[in-house]
């Protein structure tokens, strides 16, 4: 009798966990998915170096994500790929369903689309908010939306984009509004005449608030592709990603609950240009973005949810040289490549008879390579590099120089790209390519329901454990 007693409560125990939460248990309302695309742990184990270091000290600072209590893995292949692509893994993390690389929202054979978690929690109740601090159609976040057979298609993306009631979208904005040869009818006036209200300076963001429908508000500070300026080159006054999540929760929250996915999309950027620093600022802005969740999240712990996951790992990123790494030289990095490859082009237009030397003054300025004080004195192979990097950009000249290192091997690169190279390995980060790599991501949770996501899961499940935990 007894054992019948137990077998029953065995069997009703195994009930209630098959269908996860009873009806009476309190789910999760407030729930924040944010993305650092490109982010897997070397990422953001160099990041955490780089934080206050010094030389001839080893300690690491952590970053606000790597403080919540439940840490695992998440698989990401795709449908064709062991190695992934953004959409096909957004796809995956969106829906739930693997598709092949290239595609967002649809099966495989671009036959059927596949519902989305945003809008699931649409015809929930809940609002939902989809952030990025790259173009809002790029791949991520088109995924959490879109339905389209090619992540290229970004005119076709941004002219679905008003069509689910999507409440509230920030960051970067359409990447070709009028199409990619600007003869089409506006991306933007469609979202208009579809009752959206764009938000594109300073006041205007200012003003949105609490209650406001259907808004898609853009950074007034970005490059007119559609994507953030790099965080390292931010200037005060420009909005980043946190301002726009901050932003988001006052114009979305309500008594129903929401659902927010926020993308660090420069991390991936940064990573396939092998620019570690920027790679670590972009980290750094992400982390500021999920301290400003967490912070919500402290005002309604038993209602909000907090997950932190990457799509793809990027670069094959590794740390160490010879079992050292020296991440404080990383601080005299203090301009993304992209940005002092523009400084270049100035450069050259002001003075197209500019000399090695005056060259390598401009990059001790930028990277603090050539300064022996600091401990990044240039070698030969070191200055032959540059001077191959030199010779092409401003001579004109492709040939490389026999004494370059790793340059023998590839094409010439710009002389950014090559100071970068340089420090990144005299800070002992190595990369091992300019792609994604097929490694598992992190995933850090905090929150309602967080003990879901404690073992090692496939990138196919996040949207289902998220939804079982919402009660959708
Ligand atoms: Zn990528």
């Amino acid at each position: 009798m007894v054992k019948l007693i137990k077998n029953s409560v065995l069997i009703l125990m195994a009930f209630f966990c098959s269908i996860g939460y009873s009806q009476t248990e309190t789910k999760a309302k407030y729930v924040f998915l944010f993305i650092g695309d490109g982010m897997g742990l070397s990422q953001i184990y160099t990041t955490e170096m780089y934080l206050n270091a010094k030389p001839d000290e080893i300690k690491i600072d952590k970053l606000l994500m790597n403080s919540f209590p439940v840490s695992s893995n998440m698989t990401n292949y795709s449908a064709n790929s062991y190695v992934t692509t953004s959409c096909a893994a957004a796809t995956a993390m969106s829906t739930g369903f693997k598709t092949n690389n290239g595609i967002i929202g649809k099966s495989p054979d671009q036959k059927i689309s596949y519902e989305n978690i945003s809008e699931r929690a649409k015809n929930a109740g809940f609002k939902v908010g989809i952030l990025s601090s790259v173009m809002i159609d790029h791949a991520t976040p088109a995924s959490f939306y879109a339905h389209q057979n090619s992540r290229n298609m970004y005119y076709e993306i941004s002219m679905e984009l008003p069509n689910y009631n999507i409440d509230y979208f920030g960051g970067g904005g359409f990447h070709y509004p009028k199409g990619g040869k600007g003869d089409q009818p506006d991306a933007y006036e469609n979202a208009i005449n579809k009752g959206y209200t764009i938000a594109d300076t300073h006041e205007e963001i200012r003003n949105l608030k609490n209650g406001d429908e259907k808004i898609i508000a853009i950074n007034p500070d970005m490059y007119p592709s559609g994507e953030f300026f790099w965080a390292i080159d931010k200037k005060e006054e420009a909005l980043s990603l946190a301002d726009f999540t901050k932003k988001g929760i006052e114009v979305i929250d309500n008594d129903k609950g929401f659902f927010m996915m926020i993308e660090g999309g420069k991390i991936d950027w940064a990573c396939h240009g092998n620019d570690g620093v920027s790679m670590v600022h972009e980290v750094l802005a992400l982390d500021d973005a999920i301290k400003v969740a967490y912070d919500f999240y402290k005002e309604r712990p038993d209602e909000t949810l907090i997950i932190v996951t990457a799509d793809h790992e990027t670069g094959s990123l590794y740390t160490g040289i010879n079992y050292a790494m020296q991440p404080e030289l990383l601080k005299y990095q203090i301009t993304s490549v992209q940005e002092f490859k523009r400084k270049m082009t100035e450069l050259k237009t002001a003075d197209p008879e500019v000399s090695f030397n005056t060259l390598l003054d401009v990059i001790q300025l930028d990277f603090g390579l050539g300064n022996s004080a600091i401990g990044l004195s240039l070698d030969d192979k070191d200055l032959a590099m540059l001077k191959s990097a030199y010779d092409k950009q401003f001579k004109g000249n492709k040939t490389i120089n026999a004494d370059a290192d790793y340059l023998s091997k590839n094409t010439v690169k710009s002389i950014g790209e090559t100071a970068a190279y340089i420090l990144n390995n005299k800070a002992g980060i190595t990369w091992g390519s300019g792609d994604h790599s097929g490694t598992p991501v992190p995933v850090k949770v905090i929150g309602k329901g967080q003990e879901k996501f404690s073992e090692y899961f496939d990138n196919t499940d996040l949207p289902k454990k998220i939804q079982n935990i919402m009660g959708i």
